[in-house]
């Protein structure tokens, strides 16, 4: 559920009309709905409710500070993957012992950063990142809390650019050489092992998947503590899918997941975190674009937007489906026609849809895609020397503009040039 809804013949962003929107800050442009963001992380919350745990925005999905201050502000941790992101994570007011550190790269400088800043612990991903931890630890004359991210070697079924945990991913270590790792971080003075992490990947539409690398982690729990490690705490990462095609069969929800998380998990009697990103942004955002030209192919008519592949690049990268639905409410039963749906961008890849039936559209109406508050501002750039654009937030009759669109010169200027020049 999501709080874009049409009122009165018009798309409504909860209660501001979204033309009024592209009328203040022009198109295109990305608006997140914070009622939205807060009832997913709050769905999130309530579903573990009865155990110990955290919910650990992965903030990767849409990092903006505005979103993360109004999921920090509900008692939010962040999951971050950089240094920059630990760095947006503090400034977004995030107090360090709410602040899991993932990702299979870390340089010891971002180690030290959030060992000095604060951490709640890092995931290690492998042998050498552990031992470069347990030398920054005492560096710093400190202990560093860790789990050791296990690669469970589990079908996501998802795609394969965003499945995790398969043997043959990057990521984490095999779960058959735990007991090893385990031992070896146990006798390095810089650790404290408190617990096991998990991820196996994103956009997972069946929680079997899950629920059969959780298992492996309770197996994996009772093998260390028998083996002396203090587990008390289960970090279970992200990945619950979101609908991105209306009328589509939708993934499950997140109280079934939280279900399946306490019969999987419950009798070990660990604290539990969760890094939902997807979830929590993804139908929390809408990106908004106007139709520049309609223009007759051989066979095909494209609708051509001020929206492009470097503003929302999930259906180049992914071959991903979003719904776009006309800013104006069609009437009903008004004609349908199928539109190749482009940007301007001089690349072939910049296709949103092909063949999509949409409401005739012409030149000028505006349109909006659905479930792209996820994985899409984050990864946006300036190709084709686009500006990023700008990012909004609503909050019941108000918005506020959270990232401005930059001017020409702001993007010129970041240039410079060698004196030889
Ligand atoms: C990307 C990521 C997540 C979030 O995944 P979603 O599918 O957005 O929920 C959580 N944890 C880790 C380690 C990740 O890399």
């Amino acid at each position: 559920m999501d709080h874009f809804l049409y009122r009165d013949g018009e798309l409504y962003a909860e209660d501001v009309p979204v033309a009024e929107i592209a009328a203040a800050v022009g198109t295109p442009f990305y608006v997140y709905s914070t009622a939205t963001l807060e009832r997913h992380f709050r769905l999130f919350d309530e579903a573990l409710e009865g155990i110990d745990h955290l919910v650990c925005y992965a903030m990767k999905a849409a990092s903006n500070q505005a979103i993360l201050k109004t999921l920090a502000r509900l008692g939010a941790g962040m999951d971050v993957v950089s240094g920059g992101e630990y760095a947006r994570a503090i400034a977004a007011g995030v107090p360090g012992d709410r602040i899991v550190f993932s990702g299979v790269g870390k340089t010891r400088d971002e180690m030290r950063a959030a060992l000095t800043g604060g951490i709640r612990q890092f995931n290690v991903e492998s042998e050498p990142e552990m031992a470069a931890l347990n030398e920054v630890a005492l560096e710093l004359g400190t202990r560093a809390p860790i789990t050791v991210r296990v690669n469970p070697d589990v079908d996501a079924k998802t795609h394969a650019k965003i499945a995790t945990g398969k043997s043959e991913n990057k990521f984490g270590i095999p779960i058959a050489r735990a007991r090893d790792v385990y031992a070896q971080a146990a006798a390095m003075p810089g650790l404290e092992v408190i617990g096991i992490d998990v991820h196996i990947g994103s956009q997972l539409t069946d929680l079997e998947p899950f629920r059969l690398a959780y298992r492996k982690v309770a197996e994996l729990t009772e093998t260390l503590r028998a083996e002396g490690h203090d587990i008390r705490r289960l970090d279970l990462g992200g990945g619950l899918g979101i609908p991105y095609a209306r009328g589509n069969e939708a993934p499950p929800l997140p109280v079934e997941y939280g279900k399946m998380i306490k019969e999987e998990l419950g009798h070990l009697g660990c604290e539990i975190e969760i890094e939902p990103g997807r979830l929590v942004a993804g139908n929390a955002g809408l990106m908004v674009s106007r139709v520049i030209y309609v223009k007759s192919g051989e066979d095909r008519e494209f609708l051509i937007l001020d929206g492009a592949m470097n503003d929302l690049i999930r259906p180049a990268m992914y071959d991903a489906h979003h719904d776009i639905v006309p800013v104006v409410e069609p009437q009903a039963g008004a004609e349908q026609r199928p539109y190749d749906v482009v940007g301007p961008v001089c690349e072939s890849g910049d296709t949103f849809a092909k063949g999509r039936n949409l409401p005739v559209l012409n030149a000028g109406d505006l349109v909006a895609f659905r479930s792209a508050g996820a994985y899409g501002a984050v990864m946006s750039s300036e190709y084709n020397t686009r500006p990023l654009i700008p990012e909004v937030l609503v909050h019941g009759h108000q918005f506020a503009v959270i990232r401005a669109r930059p001017s020409f010169d702001e993007m010129i200027n970041r240039d410079t040039i060698p004196e030889w020049l």
